[in-house]
């Protein structure tokens, strides 16, 4: 099976419609795996939220998504990101906000387990730290996690520090799924924060045993055009272009 693991859509449709794309001139995807955070920031909420279930795919809530439906204040959001929920929250149709109110916040699928920040923080921790990996080790029943939130791809295994160089997911980068316990965030699709402005994703082909990063270019200034006129906060119009 080619499934494409996304993870921080926030509502890019250019983005996601871009890595949809690239996934597919390999091949047909036979899933998405979704690890967050579809809505909020972005332009698009319902759009994204349509086309990620035109696939058979398997979504866990991202804080932006709890946010956007209700389901989490937005007290602890900076003010930029805060405007933006509101915001999604105005635009979301009955389907989309019922949607997203339904989703779980931890999947296990086969040998994964899918879950936004982490596992004793799935809505808000953002894992960057050894001690935050060894803590995720110990709760992770699955071989292998997959986390989003923080929008930086990485590849954590368990033996070593982490972060792990950012070389270890950079664009083209395939990793081999042995034995070896292993975190793996695909990074943002439609909001990088890695100085890279191209979006981000991981393709997991379960008969190669590989996970394989990509970076896509998209047309950013599409997305800024559409946030612009949608009025949501120039900070995070601007960071689109700068990857930050
Ligand atoms: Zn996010």
């Amino acid at each position: 099976m080619r499934i494409a693991i996304v993870s921080d859509i926030h509502a890019n449709l250019a983005a996601f419609r871009s890595v949809l794309a690239d996934a597919e001139a390999g091949g047909s995807l036979d899933a998405l795996w979704c690890l967050g955070d579809t809505v909020g920031y972005g332009p698009q909420p319902n759009e994204c939220i349509q086309t990620l279930r035109s696939y058979k795919n398997v979504t866990i809530a991202g804080n932006h998504d709890l946010a956007s439906c209700g389901k989490m204040p937005t007290d602890d959001f900076n003010e930029a990101a805060a405007t933006a929920a509101k915001w999604t929250e105005s635009e979301l149709s009955d389907s989309s906000r019922d949607y997203l109110t339904e989703l779980p916040m931890v999947i296990e699928e086969g040998d994964f387990t899918l879950v936004h920040g982490s596992l004793r923080w799935p809505e808000w921790e953002y894992l960057l730290s050894s001690e935050q990996a060894q803590a995720q080790f110990e709760l992770q029943k699955t071989r292998f996690s997959l986390v989003g939130h923080t929008h930086l791809p990485a590849v954590c295994r368990e033996d070593v520090a982490m972060p792990s160089a950012p070389a270890t997911a950079d664009d083209g980068v395939r990793v081999e799924l042995t034995e070896e316990r292993m975190i793996i965030n695909p990074g943002g699709v439609g909001q990088p924060r890695d100085g890279d402005p191209r979006a981000s994703y991981a393709l997991y082909d379960s008969e190669a045993a590989t996970i394989t990063f990509a970076r896509v270019e998209y047309d950013i200034p599409e997305t800024q055009a559409a946030m612009q006129q949608a009025g949501l906060p120039l900070w995070l119009i601007e960071r689109l272009a700068y990857g930050k």
